[in-house]
This record gives structure tokens, C-alpha cells and sequence, in this order.
């Protein structure tokens, strides 16, 4: 099962495990997108 990858350099979306001569990076990690959240509503309150 291949899973949707992205090119760190480029910026493309790819099945292969390398682009551009690096490899590519999976595009949502779960730990990132939890911690993005916590950031994204602390940004907000900051801002009022
Ligand atoms: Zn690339």
C-alpha cells in the first residue's frame, strides 16, 4: 500500500519515497497537526 508522500524540496505531492534527489517527507503528521491546533488558537488569543 503506497501512501501519499511530499517532496520537502519542490513542494509536490508524490507516491515515490524520493523527489528531486531527497527524499520526501509524509505531508500530515498526526503529532504536527495536534500541536498546529494549539498554536493555531494560542496565536488568536494572543491577538485579541
Ligand atoms: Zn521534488
Amino acid at each position: 500500500m503506497k501512501k501519499m508522500r511530499k517532496c520537502a524540496l519542490c513542494g509536490k505531492y508524490t507516491l515515490e519515497d524520493s523527489h528531486c534527489n531527497a527524499p520526501t517527507k509524509s505531508p500530515h503528521p498526526a503529532k504536527f497537526s495536534i500541536d498546529d491546533k494549539h498554536a493555531k488558537y494560542r496565536r488568536m488569543a494572543k491577538e485579541r
